[in-house]
């Protein structure tokens, strides 16, 4: 049974395709560049009938998401290469949709309403649904027998209680504009935080978990439910990211307006794409910090020192809405791959009976681990997330 997931961006859309029940990735891919110069494919073989791992790349303009994702078709059953040999064979397809509002707490099944619905919530997240809407509509037309599912990035988040989703300002900005923490990384928080309790035995355990990729937030877990996340109204607030800022005082960004003339345009663009580590240090990626930090910048101590000093803060609040916690999990790029930001946010943290296991923690690895040392009762694990695999997993769950 094979099931495709699609995770499209406004100039870029990731897929894989899974055979489930198995759960085994047979191809993945990347449409980089859409309606731009340079826009390619890069389309990977995992796994076919005899196919060894593969890459074809597809240099010819790309000129929308429906060409991009008919041009993937092509690709998913080429005749040498392919691993399907028409598209009914796709039972469903699984779409990641960014915001869910009120109305999404799971997974569903994409009917007229839940469309009119995710069109709706555009309103909320302007930047991403309307892209989420139209790959959809591409896929009905391009995958015409295939079950459609929306799996939102809010939804795990939709069992914050009210007073953590709630911001202080004037009632009606809820009740009728929907102004509340709605959190985001929900299907990699929830994927990180099922296996955490896995690896712990224990069904009622408590974790924290941190998600450090471009985008980088933090979720207070209670047996298996969200109770508080970083990321608020939108994907701004919270933990010092690539190029977002995470938690800034709103009174600077009147100060920009009023004081410097800034438009709000230009105020989104600052402080969703210019902050964060590249604000500081020059560039988003985590690697390339490090090597500015080898190079001896001291803007790159800077931020790394401020990164992990702002996830420490965190830690913190979340032990406290959490009454104690049972693991601390560290997911996706930065989380998995970084030992010495692992390092410097778990150092000082005797009083939380958290201690890490230095050698453990450097040894690289793509699978799930304990980097504590024996006698620490606060666990820290490092987890592997798998957005698209959760998504699989989910989708498949509504075709049965
Ligand atoms: P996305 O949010 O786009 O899915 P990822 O989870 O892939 O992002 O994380 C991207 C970040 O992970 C980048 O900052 C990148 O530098 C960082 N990263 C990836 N591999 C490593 C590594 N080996 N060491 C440190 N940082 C890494």
């Amino acid at each position: 049974m094979y099931i495709l997931i699609i995770n499209a961006g406004s100039s870029s859309l990731k897929y894989q395709l899974f055979n489930m029940p198995s759960e085994k990735p047979l191809c993945s891919g990347l449409i980089e560049k859409i309606g731009a110069e340079g826009s390619f494919i890069k389309h990977k073989i995992l796994a076919g009938n005899d196919h060894e791992e593969k890459v074809i790349e597809d240099r010819d303009f790309v000129s929308d998401h429906a060409d991009g994702l008919n041009r993937v078709l092509a690709l998913l059953m080429h005749s040498n290469d392919g691993v399907i040999k028409n598209r009914d064979e796709i039972i469903a397809v699984g779409h990641r949709v960014v915001h869910g509002g009120e109305y999404f707490s799971t997974a569903t099944i994409i009917t007229e309403d839940t469309k009119d619905k995710i069109q709706e919530l555009s309103r909320l997240a302007p930047l991403h649904n309307p892209v989420n809407y139209r790959c959809i509509e591409i896929s009905e037309s391009t995958f015409p027998s295939a079950l459609q599912v929306a799996v939102f990035d809010t939804a795990f988040h939709q069992t914050i209680p009210e007073p953590a989703y709630r911001y202080a300002i004037p009632e009606p900005l809820y009740s009728e504009e929907k102004i509340r923490v709605y959190g985001f990384h929900g299907t990699s928080h929830y994927y990180v935080s099922q296996k955490a309790m896995q690896w712990l035995n224990k069904p009622d355990a408590k974790i924290i978990s941190i998600h450090l990729g471009n985008g980088c937030s933090i979720t207070a877990v209670n047996q298996g439910k969200s109770v508080d996340t970083s990321m608020g109204f939108g994907p701004l607030s919270g933990l010092i990211m690539g190029t977002r800022s995470g938690d800034i005082d709103p009174s600077i960004i009147f100060h920009l307006i009023d004081q410097m003339d800034y438009s709000v345009e230009e105020v989104s663009e600052l402080l969703n794409k210019k902050s964060g580590l590249l604000g500081v240090a020059g560039t988003n990626d985590m690697r390339d910090v490090r090597k500015l930090l080898q190079d001896g910048s001291k803007s790159a101590q800077l931020i790394l020192d401020m990164y992990a000093y702002r996830i420490k803060k965190y830690i913190g609040s979340y032990m406290a809405v959490l009454n104690g916690a049972d693991a601390i999990v560290f997911t996706a790029g930065v989380g998995e791959n970084d030992s010495a930001i692992r390092e410097s946010i778990c150092s000082n943290l005797e009083y939380l009976n958290l201690h890490l296991d230095k050698a453990k923690n450097k040894i690289p690895s793509d699978q799930i681990r304990e980097i504590n040392v024996s006698g620490s009762a606060l666990k820290i694990l490092v987890i592997p997330t798998n957005e698209e695999l959760e998504i699989a997993q989910q989708t498949y769950y509504l075709c049965n």
